[in-house]
């Protein structure tokens, strides 16, 4: 059967589209070669489905001609017989993006945030191109080949074709304005970054290319020095394969060694570090989800951390960190993950609610939960080693995702002043019989280590909670969680409520006397001013800062309010001290007197915080004051 020459318009839905496409994707461009590349693999696998002893090889070919200013995609694929042509190339090419058009309608806002610019496919080429030709003979019985081409995606020309063999070349006359994709590193690039898994040989030809000299041995014959005799040859260089056809997160878990994940994760994120420790995902049933997990190790700045999650969809790169798909927390991690029927044709927005997508974003949490409950649970220590580096990971997580924080609530642990770690459940069985049922805690360990210590002599343990994620962390333990997890936190300035002892020493002070007295001295008419009996006598005072009111002026200093706040600091006397039972007995209006309550004021402040500039001004001089004093007796 003769091939009809035909010279007509594409569909209409065509026309309509074409100059969006070129309009929209203008930053996105290079996605012309993923998409033409997979028409080709997907040529390819339709041919075997149809020869399946067929012992051909199978391969792409991307040949680069900077000469003629063309890019020719080659597979050998099933082809395409003149009605088809007409059929998959002329009317329907838009199937996916015409439905995705009508979306956007009434919503134009929304245009341009097409994941990975799906469902455009072949007619994306003319995003770079003047003019694209396409070559093609299909495998069946007896078919002709056909030759297309068309200009501007719109118009377009059929007749008889050249190709001999079954398969199709795509033809791309780059246009002068794109010039850039005729450099054979663009292209590289470009197809490592799309190309870099998919399922047949990629290869990557350089048509210009000149015969490079090259050695070659001759024969068997060697040098005086024993080594191989060469000889000078000029050679063509051979196209290079770009992918990794067999990618490692196909094949079975069972089958994969340590190094192969390690260094798959080496190559992939570019991380010299090995990772913690790594989950594949390898699921056929209800959806075929396939894919890497890695934990990296913290680099030194915890806030700054970020990871990368690539989505492929059938061994072909979509993007980095897609939200709409991925659980936002998991970003933290490194990975793969690849969704060969995600429907990726569609918006970003019909994504976030779409049912099948939900589950796979809930697979994964529930695998990445669960392999963190089997570390804790079966390694316990291995897993505390790991606990600096995944903590923020776990907690922003648990934020996050309350199911995710129901499923690994029991792996959630606390780090200890004394190196040692707990979960919630064991440092409440420990020390919630010795305090009033909060867990303690430092945010800066020696800054406040006077006031750890007050805990820690008393045999309560106290928590690091020293990163970032730690502030919303501990909100979110105090009023998310069931009623059963939730637990508040204290930092160990912040009351006296663990510290109090029950002792009859100091019962006589009088502590109202003792308030007035200190709010003269330090002109503070509003401080509160407690006495109480401390755990170790020889402490004169301590300066609490409520929780909450510290907590509340730390958020407006991040961000950036800084309207002046009340003081919420509380000064509590120990009534068992000499010092504070002999300025009881001075006279408030000495001097001498005066400057004693400063100075007990400023060293219990010290104690948890650094004074500000003026204020240490202001201790120095009093402190060489009060030594001038002692010493002249
Ligand atoms: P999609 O691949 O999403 O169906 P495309 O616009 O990329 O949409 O391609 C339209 C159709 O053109 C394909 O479904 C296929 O039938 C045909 N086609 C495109 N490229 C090739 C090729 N290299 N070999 C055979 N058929 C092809």
């Amino acid at each position: 059967m003769a091939v009809r020459n035909e010279k007509g318009s594409v569909s209409i839905e065509a026309q309509n589209i074409m100059p969006v496409i070129k309009r929209w994707l203008y930053s996105d461009k290079d996605i012309f070669l993923r998409e033409a590349v997979s028409n080709a693999c997907d040529a390819i696998t339709k041919f075997r489905m149809l020869h399946p002893d067929s012992e051909e090889a199978m391969t792409v070919s991307v040949a680069v001609d900077k000469e003629k200013k063309t890019i020719r995609i080659s597979d050998t694929g099933i082809g395409m017989t003149d009605e088809e042509v007409r059929k998959y190339i002329n009317q329907v090419a838009f199937s996916g993006a015409s439905e995705f058009m009508k979306q956007f309608e009434d919503k134009p806002e929304e245009k341009g945030d097409i994941i990975g610019h799906f469902g455009l496919g072949f007619y994306s080429v003319f995003m770079v191109s003047d003019q694209v030709e396409i070559e093609t003979l299909s495998s069946g019985e007896g078919a002709e080949p056909v030759h297309w081409v068309s200009e501007d995606g719109m118009g377009f020309e059929i007749s008889e074709g050249s190709r001999k063999e079954h398969g199709t070349d795509i033809i791309l006359h780059i246009s002068e304005e794109e010039k850039e994709f005729l450099e054979l590193w663009k292209v590289r690039e470009v197809l490592n970054r799309y190309c870099g898994y998919m399922a047949y040989p990629v290869m990557l030809e350089d048509v210009n290319a000149k015969p490079v000299e090259k050695d070659v041995p001759v024969g068997d014959e060697k040098n005086e020095d024993g080594t191989p005799k060469t000889e000078k040859v000029m050679e063509m260089p051979k196209p290079q394969q770009i992918n990794d056809t067999a990618p490692l997160w196909l094949k079975k878990p069972a089958d994969c060694t340590d190094d192969e994940y390690k260094s798959f994760y080496h190559k992939v994120f570019m991380d010299f570090d090995d990772p913690l420790f790594w989950i594949h995902l390898n699921v056929d049933y209800p959806f075929n989800l396939k894919g890497i997990l890695y934990f990296p190790k913290l680099k030194n700045d915890f806030g700054t951390h970020e990871g990368q999650i690539k989505l492929f969809a059938g061994q072909v790169f979509v993007a980095d960190n897609i939200k709409e798909v991925i659980p936002e927390f998991l970003m933290l991690l490194k990975g793969v993950i690849d969704c060969p029927d995600l429907p990726l044709n569609v918006s970003r927005s019909f994504l976030q609610n779409d049912g099948y997508v939900k589950k796979i974003s809930a697979h994964i949490t529930k695998k990445v939960a669960d392999k963190l409950n089997s570390l804790m649970n079966t390694e316990r220590e291995t897993y505390e080693g790991y606990w600096d580096d995944i903590a923020p990971f776990v907690k922003y997580g648990a934020i996050k995702d309350k199911k995710f924080y129901d499923q690994v609530k029991g792996s959630i642990l606390l780090k200890k002043t004394d190196g040692k770690y707990s979960t919630i459940a064991e440092y409440r069985a420990a020390n919630f019989d010795k305090t009033d049922k909060k867990i303690y805690y430092t945010n800066d360990e020696k800054r406040q280590a006077a006031s750890v210590k007050l805990y820690t002599d008393r045999g309560i343990e106290v928590a690091v909670m020293n990163t970032l994620i730690d502030g919303n962390f501990m909100s979110f333990m105090e009023y998310e969680g069931s009623e059963d997890d939730r637990v508040s936190f204290a930092r160990v300035d912040a009351d006296i409520d663990g510290l109090k002892e029950e002792s009859e020493e100091g019962k006589d002070l009088d502590a109202e006397k003792l308030q007035k007295l200190f709010r003269g001295a330090l002109g503070k008419d509003n401080l509160e001013v407690k006495l109480e009996s401390l755990g170790d006598a020889g402490m004169t005072a301590m300066v609490t800062e409520d929780e909450q009111m510290r907590r509340y002026k730390e958020m407006s200093r991040i961000y950036g309010q800084n309207f002046p706040m009340p003081d919420s600091f509380t000064l509590v006397l120990n009534r068992r001290n000499e010092t504070v039972r002999a300025l009881a007995e001075r006279d408030p209006e000495d001097e001498t007197t005066k400057m004693l309550c400063c100075q007990v004021y400023d060293l219990a402040r010290m104690a948890a915080q650094p004074l500000e500039a003026g204020e240490i001004t202001a201790f120095l001089e009093r402190s060489r004051k009060i030594l001038n004093m002692v010493a002249k007796g």
